[in-house]
Formats: structure tokens, sequence, C-alpha cells
């Protein structure tokens, strides 16, 4: 098997759109052919990336999801609202999922005090609008094999995210660990001035 041959995602295995300047976004429709879900995006995304964690919605043979973020007051949901439900409310980000195909359409944090508060977590595959910022690194790179990719392939993953000029990380990447720990060490009093 060739690096090539190893699909991360659909939006990535033949090379990566590049952001156009000025994007204001755009609408994020389900898989449904009857009644779908659209929800408007009035942002360019940020922070995009590719995820191997489990929680993420990913397209059908895909072994990575694509997720970034843009501020929630950007996202509004503007047909056939009545389809979404939470997949599961214990977790701190609420994913917003089309009951009729599983879709996420918009992951919301509701806890004020969550470092990433503010911003909504959105798949930008889901839109035909061309521009959106492209995926820059992979986060939660081990977790893969929890979705039950061989541990073996992990090495041969790792150089086709490198390839594809995807940093491989197995948490997020330094910038929003540092932004995380920013926003913990300010609420205990630690952070230095
Ligand atoms: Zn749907
Ligand atoms: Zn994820």
């Amino acid at each position: 098997m060739t690096q090539g041959d190893v699909k991360i995602h659909p939006s990535v295995d033949n090379g990566i759109a590049p952001a156009r300047d000025d994007f204001p976004g755009g609408t994020l429709r389900c898989k449904c052919t009857d009644r779908p879900v659209e929800v408007r995006i009035n942002a360019q995304a940020a922070h995009n990336h590719v995820c191997g964690c489990t929680k993420c919605w990913k397209p059908e043979g895909a072994i990575f999801s694509m997720v970034a973020v843009v501020p929630r007051e950007a996202v509004e949901v503007v047909a056939n609202g009545d389809k979404l439900k939470v997949v599961d409310s214990s977790m701190a980000i609420q994913r917003h999922a089309c009951t009729g195909c599983g879709t996420h359409m918009f992951g919301r944090i509701e806890n004020k005090d969550h470092p990433f508060y503010g911003l909504d977590f959105i798949h930008t595959e889901l839109s035909s609008e061309e521009g959106w910022s492209p995926p820059g690194f992979a986060a939660f790179v081990s977790s893969v094999i929890e979705s039950g990719v061989a541990p073996d392939r992990m090495d041969g993953i790792r150089a086709r995210l490198r390839d594809l000029g995807l940093e491989p990380y197995d948490a997020l990447s330094p910038p929003l660990m540092d932004a995380i720990a920013t926003h913990l060490a300010k609420r205990s009093g630690k952070l230095a001035a």
C-alpha cells in the first residue's frame, strides 16, 4: 500500500482546496433528500482541522472527521430545524444532529466556563460553497485506533497526514492547547503577567 492509498477524509484525499479571500460563509445541508436541515453560517470558519476522535461526525468510509469553529452568533438554522436533536447532552459539546440521516449540523458549548464557549463546531464539507478555510492540522490522531483502525497502520497514517501538510497531534494543536491552558490559568489566578 502506498501512502496515497491511505484514506483520511474525502475533503483532503485528493488535495486541499484553498480559502477564498473575503469568504462570507455558506449554508450547511444534511444528507436527507426529503426536507434537509439547513444551517446558514454567516462567517468564514477558523481552526479547521481533521479530527480522529470518536465523537465527531464523519462521512461514510472516512477515518477522520473534518471540523472547524465559527462564532455561535454566526450560526442560524434556516430550514427543517425540527429534525435536529442533541446526540448526547452530557457532553461538553452538544452536537445537534439530524434525526433523519444522522449528520451532525453544529456542536455548541453551553457551559460559559468552557475555554471554547462562544464557538460552534461545524463541518464545512456540508456546504456546496467553495472558499472555506482549509484544514491545517490533525487532532487526536491516536484516537482513530478506538474507532477500529489497526495500530500498525498509524505510521502510514501519520506519514500521509504530514504529506498533506496536516501535522499530526494526539491532542489539539499547540496553539489550541495553549489557549485552553491560558483560560485555566486565568481562572485559577496563576496566569503570568
Ligand atoms: Zn438529515
Ligand atoms: Zn473530534
